[in-house]
């Protein structure tokens, strides 16, 4: 087995894989591991989505990201009133009401995925970093393996878990995979009296605008409908204004929040922000985990596991069809709205 790509995915996958007794597994990715999109994440973990297969990812993920012992609670419905008490100094006005779940939360995204690959390599997985899939093995429709600058690697299967860059993989396979890179900005401040480790990360649906603490500061972001496609990650720091201008009607202490640093990563956008995740069509022996439209973080614990369990048993544990790689040939699918 091949895994093409060392983020939280690839990494989720091979672990989950070599723990249900899957040998001979070879995770490769161009650069280091977790230094893709994963680097770039901002930790969110949520139960909040417009469909039922993502809610249920994301609270099956919150169980395995925190070991569980207590009962899920169902998100609830806030008086704007109780968010603004749950969120000190939110505008809420304008707002008719709130949802929050307490048991949504954080997690760290390089520590997951470095916890992944090392008890993936303890169940005796292979990671090379630095080795970049140039081509694919072909033979007739069939992938056989992979091309690096190393030499050729053959495998049974081969997984794209390459996240923003899997359109390129495809490219390689000669399927189109619809997977669009899109730059997001991320924001970090130094101390700031307004937030506390108890604030809850709290998301304006409508802008996107979003924010959580992070060390005594706040670390925020928002998606820019303007952002061309491509894989460029400069830091638009001109952006830092549209973000003010919607924080002073939502959220004004953050105009007092000393900006400390800022990176940019890549989502990776599907047509209806939901995963590609299964069999690639008309390449058997093709595989592919991506496309996960700014929420991979969270749902790789799940994923993995799933993905995993489909490969090693023929069938997916719970149907994943909303996520089925050929799905834009039949039609319109339901798209997921909560996206950030
Ligand atoms: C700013 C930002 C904030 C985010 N916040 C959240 C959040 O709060 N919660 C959440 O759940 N998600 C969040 N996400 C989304 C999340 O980071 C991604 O969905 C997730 O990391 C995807 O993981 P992945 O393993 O599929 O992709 P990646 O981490 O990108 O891994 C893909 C790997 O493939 C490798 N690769 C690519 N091409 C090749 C090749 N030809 N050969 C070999 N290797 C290759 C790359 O080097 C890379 O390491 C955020 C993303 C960004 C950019």
């Amino acid at each position: 087995m091949v895994i093409v790509g060392a983020g939280v995915m690839g990494c989720s996958l091979a672990y989950h894989l070599a723990r249900m007794g899957l040998r001979d597994i070879v995770v490769l990715d161009r650069g280091d591991i977790g230094r893709g999109a994963t680097l770039a994440c901002a930790g969110g973990v949520r139960a909040q989505f417009s469909t039922e297969i993502n809610i249920r990812i994301g609270m099956e993920a919150k169980r395995m990201l925190r070991g569980f012992e207590k009962e899920i609670e169902d998100v609830r419905w806030l008086e704007p009133k109780q968010a603004a008490t749950l969120v000190g100094g939110l505008e809420v006005t304008d707002l008719t009401g709130a949802v929050f779940c307490p048991s949504d939360g954080l997690a760290g995204p390089s520590e997951v995925t470095f916890g992944y690959a090392d008890a993936a390599r303890r169940f005796g997985v292979t990671i090379h970093e630095n080795v970049p899939v140039t081509e694919f093995l072909i033979r007739g429709d069939r992938i056989e393996g992979v091309i690096t600058p190393r030499g050729e690697l053959q495998s049974e299967r081969t997984v794209i878990c390459a996240g923003p860059w899997a359109g390129q993989l495809g490219e390689l396979t000669g399927i189109e995979i619809p997977v669009i890179p899109s730059k997001r900005n991320v924001f970090v401040s130094g101390a700031l009296p307004a937030i506390t480790p108890r604030t809850p990360m709290t998301i304006d649906f409508h802008t996107s605008f979003y924010f959580h603490p992070e060390g005594e500061g706040v670390l925020f972001g928002m998606s820019d409908p303007d952002q061309a496609p491509g894989f460029d990650v400069t830091v638009d720091w001109a952006f830092l204004d549209r973000i003010a201008g919607v924080a002073r009607h939502r959220w004004p202490p953050l105009l007092e929040a000393p900006v400390k640093t800022a990176w940019a990563g890549l989502y990776e956008l599907t047509p209806d922000s939901q995963p590609l995740v299964g069999p690639l069509p008309n390449r058997p022996g093709a595989w592919i985990a991506a496309g996960f439209s700014g929420h991979g973080f969270m749902m790789a614990p799940v994923i993995g596991r799933w993905l995993a369990e489909w490969m090693i048993r023929g069938q997916p544990a719970v149907d994943l069809a909303a996520f089925a790689p050929d799905r834009f040939a039949a039609g319109p699918s339901e798209p997921e709205r909560n996206v950030v």
